[in-house]
């Protein structure tokens, strides 16, 4: 298996940039998302860890061996790019099969091969079924076979459930996330959808127009975002910013706006200037008193929780609410904020106050 050093990577075509000049690492075993919206990058990165494509400058180590500007075939990296992609006339078990018979692996060695993925897929009663007439879940876990049947190092999946519906998809990403978790093969996992994202990823890379705005845990991305950026796309719904302006003083745990004090993390830092206050709608409650106001626009039920809609003097605010509390359209309430959890942004700069 394998860790994989990324260091100063970066892309052009021609005088566009796709990848800035990229950094992280990821440790053997590890499940990894490349995360991020639609022309960040995220493929083209992971092309480059394949090799299929090269990078203009920096460099990629796979077990501490420089690997940059090594074509794909030597680079013993699984590929899984749609898992739909099977060849329709074979079976199953020539599907499976054909990466190790085109190696020219000895007969026996492949039945043996083929009989352990196929245990490990759960798809040993289907082997001799030609793939056309299996459901696509059964297509998914052959696909996967066929990658998995060669012992890669690592695997690069290029959104490998983007073409499922909703409730099949889940399935499956639990499905994937289990079969990592018995194989414990390296990973890297190329998704837009940041609830994918944090569902299955030991770690997350999240990239904005070729920049990594943010490495790390679930956690530690949806906790403590380093930019609006991050803050604004991961969560659902997505956290409130409340824009004033402010003063922080080093070691306090306090901001002063108009002569008023909010509770915040306490910060190294002291600050002066156009502030930006995010705080995410589970953190936020309505209370009878409280200084701060809103009145209710719209209240969305989802079971155990709702989500309210507030119109506050500093625009819209969204907050997470048990769903037996009640609100009506139109009530002025008051709203406490819980102020260890929020993030303070320079307003400027977009990057989090630390
Ligand atoms: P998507 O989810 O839409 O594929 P992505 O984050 O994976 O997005 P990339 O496919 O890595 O994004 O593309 C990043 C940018 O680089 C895009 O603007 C894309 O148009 C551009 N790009 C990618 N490949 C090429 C290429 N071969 N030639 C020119 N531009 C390219």
């Amino acid at each position: 298996m394998a860790e994989i050093v990324i260091r100063n990577l970066r892309k052009e075509f021609g005088d566009f940039t796709a990848v800035q000049s990229s950094s992280f690492k990821i440790e053997d075993g590890e499940f990894f998302m490349l995360l991020g919206p639609s022309g960040c990058g995220k493929t083209t990165t992971l092309r480059m860890i394949a090799g299929l494509e090269l990078p203009t400058s920096g460099e990629i180590y796979i077990d501490g061996e420089e690997v940059g500007q090594r074509p794909a075939r030597k680079r013993d990296i699984a590929f899984v790019f749609q898992m739909f992609a099977l060849y329709p006339h074979m079976n199953v078990r020539r599907n499976i099969s054909y990466p190790l018979v085109s190696q020219g692996m000895p007969k026996q060695q492949v039945a043996e091969k083929v009989d352990e993925v196929s245990r490990i897929l759960g798809i040993g009663d289907i082997l001799d079924r030609p793939v056309s007439g299996l459901s696509g879940g059964d297509r998914q876990r052959v696909a996967l076979g066929r990658a998995i049947v060669r012992d890669p190092k690592a695997f690069m999946m290029d959104e490998p459930l983007g073409a499922l519906d909703a409730e099949f998809r889940e399935h499956m990403a639990e499905e994937l996330r289990a079969l990592h978790d018995r194989m414990n093969a390296t990973t890297v996992y190329v998704t837009h959808d940041q609830l994918e994202a944090m569902q299955m990823g030991d770690k997350i890379v999240v990239m904005n127009h070729g920049v990594i705005e943010q490495f790390g845990t679930p956690r530690d991305i949806y906790d403590k975002p380093a930019t609006m950026f991050v803050a604004d796309f991961i969560g659902s719904p997505s956290m409130n910013f409340l824009r004033f302006h402010g003063q922080v003083h080093a070691g306090s745990n306090t901001v002063v706006v108009h002569h008023e004090e909010l509770e915040v993390p306490r910060l190294q830092e002291p600050f002066e200037g156009d502030l930006v206050y995010g705080i995410r709608p589970e953190h936020i409650s309505l209370s009878d008193g409280g200084t701060y106001r809103g009145e209710v626009i719209a209240s969305e039920y989802l079971g155990t929780t709702q989500i309210v809609t507030l119109n506050t003097g500093n625009g819209e605010l969204k907050a997470r609410i048990p769903s037996d509390q009640p609100v009506r359209a139109g009530e002025n309430v008051g709203l406490e904020f819980h102020g260890a959890a929020v993030t303070l942004f320079d307003n400027q700069t977009g990057r989090a106050l630390r």
